[in-house]
């Protein structure tokens, strides 16, 4: 089975195809280039308003970093379309297999995002041949996009809690939703309103939500 054709079974984008896909060695390390364009006649998507709108010019080219295959680097190659948008003027298309400036297929950063589940940050950049920054930023986009799509519509209770990250005294601070707290049962310091304006709950909005608390656990819960 050719390369274009997996591609086009596992990262297909309607209105935009894999043209060509060739190894190249000239760079040191061999790499996997995947050229591609927009379908002929589709219509580039503004990535503002996120409506189709007609072509205007071309930007450079552009190559963002795919999942490797066989351990060798994959690399998509295309060079975006500005377009014209009624609404929004000249501006970027949108390209769906990433976001932003970022260099790397928003797959690979989830790729990378579970693998830093597993090994240590530094571990997976050195593995996979990325900078340790690469693994940062995979991790902050995941995270971001969790944040983006929660859904807190069940969550009637929630605390807050440490955990010691270091030895020594160095705690971080960590939201957790009680589903399986008995507030009422709980010394009274550790039902608190909450409501201190730098209260690392105060971002959590949910209509469900009755109770903000501090975990009491050890010596403090009866
Ligand atoms: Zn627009």
């Amino acid at each position: 089975m050719l390369v274009k054709t997996i591609l086009n079974r596992i990262h297909h984008f309607k209105g935009f195809v894999y043209t060509s896909v060739h190894y190249d060695s000239g760079v040191g390390i061999g790499r996997i280039v995947v050229d591609m364009a927009p379908r002929k006649n589709s219509r580039g998507c503004c990535s503002r308003c996120k409506r189709r709108s007609p072509g205007y010019d071309y930007l450079p080219e552009r190559v963002f970093e795919f999942v490797p295959l066989w351990n060798i680097p994959v690399f998509l190659r295309y060079r975006p379309r500005h377009v014209s948008c009624a609404t929004c003027g000249v501006i970027v298309e949108e390209l769906p297999w990433a976001t932003g400036k970022s260099s790397l297929c928003n797959c690979f950063r989830v790729f990378l995002a579970q693998w830093a589940r597993l090994l240590s940050w530094k571990e997976v950049s050195a593995r996979f041949r990325v900078s340790w920054y690469m693994v940062f930023d995979s991790i902050k986009h995941v995270v971001n996009y969790g944040l983006e799509h929660r859904n807190l519509e069940d969550i009637h209770a929630i605390g807050v809690d440490e955990i010691a990250i270091e030895k020594g005294h160095k705690f971080a601070t960590v939201r957790v939703a009680a589903y399986f707290l008995n507030c009422r049962r709980s010394p009274a310091h550790s039902i608190s309103p909450a409501r201190r304006p730098s209260s690392p709950l105060d971002s959590v909005r949910s209509p469900a939500l009755t109770f903000r608390c501090r975990v009491a656990h050890g010596q403090n819960r009866k």
